[in-house]
């Protein structure tokens, strides 16, 4: 399989980067993307594609289940999330944070592992104490996809307020120049559910 990679950078050269060459070009000067995308490291959800954008547009950080940990700093620990995100407002100065869940999350999944299951992913374990208040929230759901359901959306909302916790991101959101946004992508049906923060729900963008 790993043919495939190599393959495809000598054809994406050849046909897509030949195509539109100026575009490309063009992006050497330096990048202006207009939205930090947070989203979970899930190989079926392409930012790019589901947002319809372009190379420049999006500056992204993927990880297990899109989380963005709480503000903390001196903790000494490597902040991945945490730098993109300081990158992305106070340096590159995004008009939006876009915080994407999605269903069928094996990240959110794995919330309900069995110790023995979750003890050989020891950075995920880890990782997922994070999100653990949403195992406790959701695991009195019986039916079991709606439980998933509702852990993948509370997580976004949760994410929402993580962001908040920064207060580079505070700031500029009360001062009404960075958007927030949450949404949830339904994977069979390409269907995307905006977060209504006044409504406190999900609604479908149409
Ligand atoms: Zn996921």
């Amino acid at each position: 399989m790993a043919r495939k990679l190599f393959e495809g950078v000598v054809n994406f050269k050849k046909e897509d980067f030949e195509k539109n060459k100026n575009f490309f070009q063009g992006l050497k000067d330096g990048q202006k993307p207009h939205t930090f995308y947070i989203g979970c490291s899930d190989s079926r959800i392409v930012p790019n594609l589901i947002t319809k954008t372009l190379p420049g547009e999006l500056f992204v950080v993927r990880n297990i289940a899109n989380i963005v940990p709480p503000y903390e700093i001196n903790d000494g620990t490597y902040k991945c999330t945490a730098s993109a995100l300081e990158y992305a407002v106070k340096y590159l100065n995004v008009n939006n944070i876009l915080v994407c869940g999605h269903s069928n999350c094996g990240g959110l999944k794995a919330l309900f592992y069995d110790e023995e299951k979750l003890s050989q992913l020891v950075f995920v374990k880890k990782w997922l104490e994070l999100v653990k208040d949403i195992k406790e929230k959701v695991q009195d759901i019986e039916d079991i996809k709606l439980r998933e359901w509702e852990a993948e959306q509370l997580n976004v909302i949760k994410q929402l307020d993580n962001l908040l916790t920064y207060p580079f991101v505070r700031e500029k959101v009360e001062k009404g120049e960075l958007n927030l946004i949450g949404w949830y992508y339904i994977i069979e049906t390409a269907e995307v559910y905006n977060y209504n923060f006044e409504k406190n729900e999900f609604e479908l963008i149409n």
